[in-house]
């Protein structure tokens, strides 16, 4: 049976206005942003690091 590929997942960062891919995560960890406590992207790119 086929298996369709999970491919692209994104998440919206509201600080930028832009999709980014799930992977990728936040792309300004460093910098100060009002969504973060509630942003998927900052959080999922989190566990990577463990
Ligand atoms: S934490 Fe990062 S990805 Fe999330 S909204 Fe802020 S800048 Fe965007």
């Amino acid at each position: 049976m086929e298996k369709k590929e999970k491919q692209e997942e994104k998440l919206y960062c509201e600080k930028y206005k832009e999709w980014v891919l799930v992977e990728i995560g936040c792309k300004h960890p460093k910098e100060y942003c009002q969504f973060r406590k509630q942003c998927l992207l900052h959080f999922k790119s989190r566990f990577k690091d463990f």
